[in-house]
């Protein structure tokens, strides 16, 4: 159990991180992870992955793709840098305008732990 001092916590599954205060816990989640979404660049196909390895996956088993290779090109064709963030508590994708750590943030401040919290 991380002290209760420490309510920000780092929202990137297996990181395991926490604050005290809401300033740290951003310049951590701004520096060391970053937003990222790969789409799914094949077809009609609007599958959208937060992971590189869940749109690989995804890949693999909806377009029946074995090789890595193309795989991979694939992947990184639909790589774009998306605004839009998941909040985990919310369980929803929400628009940039909003603003993540404040959004967050706010979880947190309202009592919201890490625990609760839904991976992508
Ligand atoms: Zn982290
Ligand atoms: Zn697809
Ligand atoms: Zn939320």
């Amino acid at each position: 159990m991380a002290s209760s001092n420490k309510k920000y916590a780092c929202t990137f599954e297996g990181c395991g991180t926490s604050y005290a205060t809401p300033s740290e816990w951003k310049v951590h989640e701004e520096n060391h992870h970053q937003i990222e979404l790969w789409k799914c660049p094949v077809g009609p196909c609007t599958h959208k992955s937060y992971r590189l390895v869940s749109c690989m996956r995804h890949i693999t088993t909806a377009h029946l793709v074995t090789d890595q290779v193309v795989i991979m090109a694939k992947a990184e064709e639909g790589h774009v840098h998306e605004e839009s963030f998941w909040c985990g508590f919310c369980c929803r994708v929400l628009r940039p305008e909003l603003e993540k750590w404040m959004h967050i943030g706010r979880h947190f401040e309202s009592g919201a732990v890490i625990g609760e919290y839904e991976f992508i």
